[in-house]
């Protein structure tokens, strides 16, 4: 009788723990009766696939390893048919244990959405919890099992490149995308074949790396750390995040993946997470670089105790683990409580019951094709564009716009729109901005293109015709900013200007008096002075995905109405980095910019940012009135009401984010002078008004006090609600007593 590579497994795994009658439990422990100690370590070890095409394996010894059950996962395999063909070698194994096939899908896999930092800038929870469903339905249908995202890193230094896997500089907002990215990824519960697991990385303070130099030392206290850097993690773990990913940096003098503190105490011991943890690629080898371990034997002796559980990539635990356990120095029950956590994955995700679950050419097929992620990936770009600029009123492009010039190195690209970590590389699907404004204007107006400039480089050679293209013109769009590539893993720069001759072409073209639009495409924030005190409109676009082109047609015509927020703040110059809203107070703070006598501020520079967290303007204006507090004395018990109103004074119908800071006046320690801790993102029609209302309870109000015990303590908080954390219109004080 000849089954189906499917069916012959199913009988053999039932033999081995009758499936559908017993618990995950019941079965994990009478697998790992079974298994040897190699087979074990086996689990613990991820490799990457060799080649991009073909078999994913082209090396006979992995090819080896793998049939004789000492890997436990793979990454970067990508489709149906490559996945299957894998796993059919994994299952020749004694045990025919399958593999989990996991892949870097950070901002979509085969419909490319905007940067993870671009969509934290829409503010809007259900779209980005779409793109992240959209994401890992893709994956899910092409093979993969697992998700390396979200990135919940907290970052504060736009040097660092990757600010633009994360959602920016604040841990509310920060915490809240965690949640909806893990959910999106997930769904409620591991299984469904539309669905990858997670994995909240890097596990933790990889974002403060000194002078945002990737990789470098962190140096942060315990307060920060808990107030700062951990709620994004705590958040993403609260939504059910199956993995963690620990980090290439050290805290404290100890790399993160050899770091005790972090993932035993604080994951595994104080918030009890039952998933396993990935090493970063190759960081368990890395402890002999930072100086922490002499030799890949005590790194992986380090990392095992330390509490990570897959070793990706630094090819440690393989070689090592057994010789550790016989030697008495790693206890046995340390491996099989990593291989229980994996192993208790791939049973929540069915794979015991159908390895192949995931890897349906049929369904890829179908999936990968639906035209609804294209309309969806439109809609999450252009959410996350935000107008920094908008002067007389050159945006939305007048209806009797004639010719449009369309100037700069961005404006026929369309590869540079997948940004960082794209899964796809087919940019033929990738809509460009000259693409986008012809679909938009087709015959009703006349496009020109000049590119002026390299995104690089140094020559002006080509501004003379881009000038000449300009003066035929009723109105120019600009199209400037990084290369895709500038930003992202290993992609920290010193000097975060807009690269090459860009800002001179800028002014070259501004100086021609056409009314100039400016879109400035990019993975971190910029600095681009010049261009923010001259150019009459700048719309921020990040690197938005496959449907780029249409998205910002949609703003520019003002089909859609923008209304992204920054979720992190722009320096006007590279002295005043690291620079976050959420600052403290000095014993001499500034009254105002213009007051530097002995005070804490620059001689040469203001201590206020470009443009800060929270803002972002619409081609409406919001006016907010009535503030109203339920009380002035809030009981501990009880919960603060505040409501006011919000109008929309212009004509056009749009969305607001409006915004909650507090401020605790005086206390045990001292707080910044302004925290997000709420926000509503309303749609509002012009002349409309709406009573928007926020419940304020202790959470809102509690601290990490001198012991570290989360906790709130009576006295004065400051309230404000704005428009951005630069543009407070409301504020109050209340108190809270006992
Ligand atoms: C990155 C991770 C990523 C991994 C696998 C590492 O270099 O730091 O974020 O998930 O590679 O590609």
């Amino acid at each position: 009788l000849l089954l189906s590579p499917t069916a012959a497994h199913a009988q053999k795994t039932k033999k081995l723990a009758s499936a559908s009658a017993k618990t995950i439990d019941q079965r994990l422990d009478e697998l790992l009766g079974q298994m040897t100690l190699e087979e074990k370590i086996g689990q613990l070890n991820q490799y990457t696939g060799d080649a991009a095409t073909g078999p994913a394996v082209t090396d006979n010894n992995k090819l080896g390893q793998i049939r004789s059950g000492q890997v436990g996962s793979m990454l970067n395999v990508k489709g149906a048919a490559r996945t299957r063909a894998l796993q059919t070698e994994a299952l020749k194994s004694r045990l025919e244990i399958p593999l989990l096939f996991g892949l870097d899908v950070i901002h979509g896999y085969q419909t490319t959405f905007p940067i993870p930092l671009g969509e934290a800038a829409s503010w809007d929870l259900a779209a980005i919890r779409q793109s992240a469903h959209i994401a890992a339905r893709e994956a899910a249908a092409a093979g993969q099992h697992w998700t390396f995202a979200p990135m919940v890193d907290i970052a504060r230094d736009p040097r660092w490149g990757r600010v633009m896997e994360g959602a920016g500089e604040d841990p509310y907002l920060g915490s809240l995308i965690a949640k909806v990215r893990v959910l999106g990824f997930q769904g409620e519960n591991l299984g469904g074949t539309d669905a990858v697991m997670a994995c909240a990385k890097h596990f933790a303070a990889y974002g403060a790396a000194i002078a945002g130099r990737d990789y470098n030392t962190v140096d942060m206290s315990r307060r920060t750390l808990w107030e700062t850097y951990l709620p994004p993690f705590k958040a993403a773990l609260d939504a059910g995040a199956a993995t963690f990913m620990n980090s290439f940096n050290e805290l404290d003098g100890i790399p993160a993946t050899g770091n005790r503190y972090l993932q035993r105490d604080i994951l595994k011991g104080q918030w009890n997470f039952q998933g396993f943890v990935v090493s970063d690629w190759g960081s368990i080898g890395e402890m002999i670089a930072h100086g922490y371990a002499k030799d890949n034997k005590e790194a992986a002796l380090q990392a095992i105790t330390a509490g990570s559980d897959m070793d990706m990539e630094s090819r440690s635990y393989m070689p090592n683990l057994p010789a550790l356990v016989r030697e008495g120095k790693v206890p046995e029950a340390l491996v099989n409580d990593a291989v229980r956590r994996i192993l208790r994955k791939k049973f929540e995700l069915g794979l015991f019951d159908d390895p192949y679950k995931f890897s349906d050419e049929k369904r890829e097929k179908q999936v990968l094709a639906d035209p609804q992620s294209r309309t969806t990936a439109r809609d999450v770009a252009r959410k996350s564009i935000v107008l920094l600029k908008n002067e007389n009123n050159v945006l939305p492009l007048s209806k009797q716009t004639k010719t449009v010039a369309i100037i700069g190195p961005l404006g026929q690209s369309k590869r540079q729109h997948l940004g960082f970590w794209n899964v796809s590389e087919d940019s033929t699907q990738v809509v460009s901005l000259y693409e986008g404004l012809q679909n938009k204007l087709g015959k009703s107006a006349k496009l020109l293109y000049a590119k002026g400039c390299g995104i690089t480089g140094d020559s002006q050679a080509d501004f003379a015709a881009a000038v000449q293209t300009a003066q035929q013109a009723d109105v120019v769009v600009m199209a400037v900013g990084e290369a895709r590539d500038m930003s992202g893993e290993a992609k920290s720069r010193a000097e975060i200007y807009l690269p090459g001759q860009q800002e001179a072409l800028i002014k070259a073209i501004v100086q021609t008096g056409k009314p100039v639009v400016v879109l400035v495409m990019a993975g971190r924030p910029l600095i681009f002075n010049w261009t923010a005190d001259h150019a009459p409109a700048i719309l921020y676009t990040w690197w938005l995905g496959s449907e780029a082109g249409n998205a910002m047609a949609d703003v520019l015509v003002g089909d859609y109405n923008p209304a992204g927020k920054l979720p992190m703040s722009f320096p006007r110059s590279l002295g005043q980095i690291p620079i976050f809203y959420a600052a403290k107070s000095t014993g001499r703070p500034s009254k105002n910019e213009q007051d530097i006598n002995y005070r804490s501020a620059y001689l040469d520079m203001p201590n206020a940012p470009r443009y800060a967290f929270g803002y972002g303007l619409s081609y409406t204006t919001f006016d907010y009135s009535n503030l109203t507090l339920n009380t002035k004395q809030l009981k501990k018990a009880d919960k603060l009401t505040v409501s006011f109103t919000l109008t929309n004074k212009g004509k056009y119908a749009g969305e607001e984010v409006a915004q909650l800071y507090l401020r605790d006046v005086v206390a045990s320690v001292t707080r910044p002078v302004k925290e997000l801790k709420d926000f509503q993102k309303v749609m509002l029609k012009p002349g409309e008004s709406k009573t928007l209302t926020f419940t304020i309870d202790q959470e809102k109000l509690a601290f990490y006090n001198p012991d570290m015990k989360w906790t709130t303590e009576p006295g004065e908080f400051r309230l404000m609600i704005g428009s951005a954390s630069s543009d407070i219109r409301l504020e109050d004080t209340f108190e809270l007593v006992d």
